[in-house]
């Protein structure tokens, strides 16, 4: 039994919102109860202690896109890289380093992008991988990962034909070999889909060759209209519009993940709608590769599921709810809006896409729901009830306010030292393995 308080506990739980002096108590991998603390230390004297030093008490916090192979490409400068638009970025970074990265350097993206996500309170990711210089057994060098931090992930390898059909194949095979992999785990850690990586570089063939592979337990996760090139490519080449060509080749559903969504038109929206297909939004990626604004407001008023990820431009799910805060109001020149849209996508959004894969209840500190909880060091200077804890979490914390991370009942990070693993350690290998990255793509 751990019991993880006192302090100011935000459940997400409707039933009990709030709670100013509280705590919860696990045992094992699931919550037990939520309650008074007091009342929760004498009803259970023996239990351990994790102390929450009166700080905020909260569910921990899901990534629904991220891109562990992206971790190396911090401080990195590619010679000749001048990026004219959002291909030329594709083109002269991402695709570039994934060109290179070895089975190794997979694996470290993974622990150094795994330790940033625990550190900054996020305990599920959806993780969208790309590796074309070592495309077999990717994927397992990121479980491996995985399984050393114990968070819990949903893992694809995104296929294109951009590299050649055999690339693509092996792409649609770790796929398919991982996915069943995680079909078999019975740990409720792990979760494996169909990766793509984007209707332009994806032909026919290719996804009748990824539906003949995929188990139909699982979805599609794929970027969708991330940039305006990706519309006039499929316009031209099959006469239709992105989304309208993924439901004819009966990609789009309840287990598919639908990314980005920016250059979507109104039907397009009502077909994920009625598909009951996912959509994630990642604000700062959009921003930063000059992509533009989504029409995210609109798909929540239409009831499609849309969720937050952060497209591994960072870990910390608090800086991409105010990056899409503020953008929105910016965009529509609408002071009133996404207060409400976003925190509703990053905590019952993310939620519910969290609950088509994962079998255990996440989001919420409820009783019988997985033990993924964070506890922050904030101490709020104006009154902190049930009705503006939200604005407490935008404007006065972010990732790194984190300093417990507990997943499945598993303390990974107390008092921000990590429990499963020598930080520095890993970041020294880290380090050593980029710069021979770097040095095998610049030569
Ligand atoms: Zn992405």
């Amino acid at each position: 039994m751990l019991l993880i308080g006192p302090g100011r506990v935000i459940t997400r739980d409707s039933s009990m919102p709030f709670l100013e002096h509280g705590g919860v108590a696990v045992s094992g991998d699931l919550i037990v109860e939520v309650g008074e603390w007091s009342a929760l230390q004498s009803k259970y004297p023996g239990a351990e202690i994790l102390n929450a030093h009166g700080g905020v008490i909260m569910p921990g916090l899901i990534n629904t896109h991220e891109h562990i192979y992206s971790a190396m490409a911090r401080g990195l400068s590619v010679k000749g890289y001048h990026p004219k638009g959002f291909l030329d970025i594709l083109e002269g970074m991402w695709w570039n380093i994934d060109r290179h990265l070895t089975l190794e350097q997979t694996r470290l993206s993974a622990m150094t992008t795994l330790i940033d996500c625990v550190k900054n309170g996020v305990t599920t990711v959806f993780d969208h991988h790309a590796s074309f210089y070592h495309i077999p057994d990717s994927l397992f060098a990121i479980e491996e990962a995985g399984k050393a931090v114990g968070i819990r992930r949903c893992l694809c390898y995104e296929v294109s034909d951009r590299d050649g059909m055999d690339k693509a194949k092996e792409g649609v095979l770790e796929n398919q070999r991982f996915i069943r992999y995680a079909l078999e785990d019975d740990s409720d850690m792990v979760k494996g889909m169909m990766g793509v990586h984007a209707s332009f570089t994806v032909s026919d063939h290719t996804f009748a060759l990824m539906a003949e592979h995929k188990p139909e337990e699982v979805g599609y996760h794929i970027h969708v209209a991330e940039g305006a090139y990706d519309l006039e490519h499929c316009q031209k080449t099959y006469g239709k519009t992105l989304v309208e060509r993924l439901r004819d080749l009966g990609v789009l559903g309840e287990k598919t993940l639908a990314v980005h969504c920016i250059y979507i038109n109104e039907e397009e929206m009502d077909i994920l709608k009625s598909t009951g297909t996912m959509v994630v939004h990642n604000p700062e990626s959009n921003m930063g590769n000059a992509c533009g604004c989504p029409p995210t407001m609109k798909l929540v008023e239409k009831g499609v599921l849309t969720g937050l990820g952060t497209d591994g431009y960072t870990h910390d799910m608090l800086e991409s709810w105010k990056v899409a805060n503020i953008l929105h109001k910016h965009h529509l020149k609408d002071p009133n809006a996404a207060w409400v849209e976003v925190p509703q996508m990053l905590f019952d959004g993310n939620a519910a896409i969290a609950g088509r894969y994962f079998s255990t209840p996440l989001g919420a500190l409820k009783t019988g729901y997985g033990a993924d909880i964070i506890v922050t060091d904030y101490i709020p200077n104006t009154p902190m009830d049930e009705g503006n804890c939200n604005s407490h979490i935008l404007f006065g914390m972010t990732g790194r306010s984190t300093i417990h991370t507990v997943c499945a009942g598993k303390v990974l990070m107390r008092d921000r030292a990590l429990t499963f693993c020598d930080e520095e350690q890993v970041n020294a290998h880290v380090r050593e393995s980029a710069a021979s990255l770097w040095h095998s793509i610049n030569g």
